[in-house]
């Protein structure tokens, strides 16, 4: 028996090749899960899905910033697949800017990726979760959220990404009556497409001299978690956050 089996997982934004979200989706459905991959382009969404390991996944278009996309791609995994058991809300957008270079635009791009995606998404497969009575949502944050910064993301998205641990805990607490889980996970530095390319060898000597396991985390770091809080394995957790860091904040 697989950790995951008979279960089916919404993943936001999970059709980059090198992206949290994909690492994640292969890891669930190496567990069993039946996968619906969303993204903004519905042929790359059509083809993570049709890479992940097993039979039956799906791939679907969702603007999550959207929220008729949203309850329209909920809908749509419902048909196909008669139940949504996990959701994780992984779509994200970063921008490397400074408080005072950071205009309106910025801070809309970056709150309605990270933060209005969240709670969009998680609005549209609620209903469904509520009246089954289960549920395991898993929001992604990031250890810019706790520090204030990091080397990518301005101050927009410290705030976005604090919002996404806020609103966590908010829906864990309503939720837990209807035996739905909310819980966020908190990144620290990992190779993406998100931080790739864009590194000169000093600024990569900088940030591993602040990283106690003293190497950059692998998308398969945070997918790990990830399934540990899609299953059953964390029944009785809800509400909280868990770094996956190399212990960039001890
Ligand atoms: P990535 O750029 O590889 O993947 C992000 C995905 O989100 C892409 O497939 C993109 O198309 C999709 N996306 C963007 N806007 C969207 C929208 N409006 N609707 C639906 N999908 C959308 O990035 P990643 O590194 O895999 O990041 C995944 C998540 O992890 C993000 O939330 C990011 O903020 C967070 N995170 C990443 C790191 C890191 O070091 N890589 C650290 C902390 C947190």
């Amino acid at each position: 028996m697989k950790l995951l089996d008979g279960k089916t997982a919404i993943i936001t934004g999970a059709a980059s090749a090198r992206g949290l979200g994909k690492a994640t989706a292969t890891l669930f459905a190496e567990h069993g899960a039946k996968i619906a991959v969303l993204d903004l382009d519905l042929d790359a969404a059509k083809a993570a899905a049709a890479d992940l390991p097993g039979e039956g996944h799906i791939g679907l278009a969702c603007n999550v910033t959207d929220k008729w996309a949203c309850i329209d791609a909920a809908a749509a995994v419902l048909e196909a697949f008669g139940q949504a058991d996990i959701l994780v809300n992984n779509a994200g957008i970063t921008q490397p800017l400074k408080l005072m270079q950071i205009e309106p635009e910025n801070y809309d791009a970056v709150t309605d990726v990270n933060l209005r995606g969240t709670l969009y998404m998680s609005q549209a497969i609620i209903p469904h979760m509520r009246e089954r009575k289960t549920g395991s949502i898993v929001n992604i944050s990031s250890v810019s959220a706790q520090r204030g910064g990091g080397i990518f993301g301005g101050p927009h998205y410290s705030a976005a990404k604090a919002g996404v641990l806020g609103l966590t805990k908010a829906m864990a607490r309503e939720l837990a009556p209807d035996g739905i889980r909310s819980n966020a996970v908190c990144p620290g530095f990992i190779a993406t497409d998100i931080t790739g390319g864009k590194l000169t060898s000093d600024m990569m000597d900088m940030i591993l001299e602040g990283i106690p396991m003293g190497r950059a985390g692998e998308a398969s770091d945070v997918a790990g978690c990830c399934l540990f809080l899609a299953s059953s394995l964390s029944a009785y957790v809800t509400g909280s956050e868990v770094d996956v860091n190399g212990g960039s904040l001890i």
